[in-house]
């Protein structure tokens, strides 16, 4: 059975957000578990959620309180995902990448680094390290296609479903990553490639979700099983796109990003109510490659992220409320 941990983030009110609103804020602290929520269209509510990060948070605690339990569990065969959910500025990438991928103090390093540092050191001190080894795929969903990031010629990707692999996106670039360092300059090329088709399509990176996939492997060369995979998501902002005005890509992009979140909404709420034989995984591109991941023998993070500020009060609380439905699982 799955097994979902729910988490919020506060990040720290922007400079922007400062000028047009002051301090004003849309929680009220209770503990590292709860608080209230206030929205001045609507009664206070009280929220509880696993862990809530708030602005004081160090990129540490929410890497220890998360992705540790992850990390290990994929070298022992269970699949294991991070998500990142929230509007456009709410914090998905700061969480993700930290400031920069590469050139960044280390301690505001991001999920990513640590992942694969924590990786690399669970597999040094195992004792048949020749043994392992760690391969990285990097794709990006746009408009409902799947699109190779280490390899840009491969922009319309299949997912597949096969008895020894589970599901896999067929074709995908993996790489063997052999180290830290290396690992690093890989996502940061990837990343980059994100960035080069964002000027070419003016597409911007909020519009798309990003998915860092790490399979990890165990055996001899001939003779590799993956033992486990985790796949961190930094999904494209959740933010309603206002429906008057919206034409022509936005308005595609709108329906697209739409329909796929709401389509893991719904995979959630299937989960939730115990209906394991009606999962809709195939009603998008993202579930259905996240289908193992969320459904089966596997262990799985959503971090909500939210702007503190009071004016984006009505999008942090659709984000809340998202996060609730998961905890249910
Ligand atoms: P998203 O990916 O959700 O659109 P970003 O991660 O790009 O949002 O964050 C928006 C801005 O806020 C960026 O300038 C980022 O550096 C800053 N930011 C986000 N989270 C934090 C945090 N926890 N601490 C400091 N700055 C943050
Ligand atoms: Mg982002």
């Amino acid at each position: 059975m799955s097994n979902v941990t729910v988490c919020v983030r506060f990040r720290p009110l922007s400079q922007k957000e400062r000028k047009a609103n002051g301090d004003r804020v849309c929680f009220k602290r209770l503990d590292s578990e709860s608080f209230v929520f206030k929205d001045e269209r609507e009664d206070d509510v009280i929220f509880s959620f696993d862990k809530v990060f708030y602005e004081d948070a160090e990129q540490s605690d929410v890497y220890n309180f998360i992705a540790v339990p992850i990390v290990a569990d994929a070298i022992n065969g269970i699949n294991g995902t991070v998500i990142t959910y929230g509007q456009t500025g709410a914090g998905k990438t700061y969480s993700m990448e930290g400031p920069s991928i590469l050139h960044c103090n280390k301690q505001k390093t991001g999920l990513l680094q640590r992942v694969v540092d924590e990786l690399f050191q669970c597999l040094q001190s195992s004792e048949s390290l020749d043994m392992w080894s760690v391969k990285l795929s990097m794709v990006e969903i746009y408009l409902e296609k799947v699109r190779d990031l280490l390899d840009l010629s491969k922009d319309n990707l299949q997912i597949k479903e096969s008895k020894t692999q589970g599901i896999y996106i067929s074709g995908a670039t993996e790489i063997s990553i052999m180290n830290n360092s290396d690992a690093l300059e890989r996502l940061s090329e990837g990343i980059a490639n994100r960035a080069v088709g964002e000027t070419q399509m003016n597409l911007a990176s909020s519009r798309s979700h990003c998915l860092y996939i790490f399979s990890v492997q165990h055996g001899s060369t001939d003779e590799r099983v993956t033992a486990g995979k985790i796949i961190l998501v930094d999904l494209a902002g959740s933010e309603k796109v206002e429906k008057t005005g919206a034409e022509g890509r936005v308005l595609d992009e709108a329906k697209t990003i739409n329909k796929s979140l709401s389509a893991l909404g719904n995979v959630i709420n299937a989960l939730t109510t115990g209906k394991p034989n009606h999962v809709p995984y195939r009603d998008s591109k993202l579930t259905r490659i996240l289908q193992d991941a969320l459904g089966g023998n596997s262990r799985s993070a959503l971090l909500c992220c939210c702007s503190p500020s009071a004016s984006n009060a009505p999008e942090s609380l659709s984000t809340l409320r998202f996060g609730t439905r998961t905890k249910l699982i």
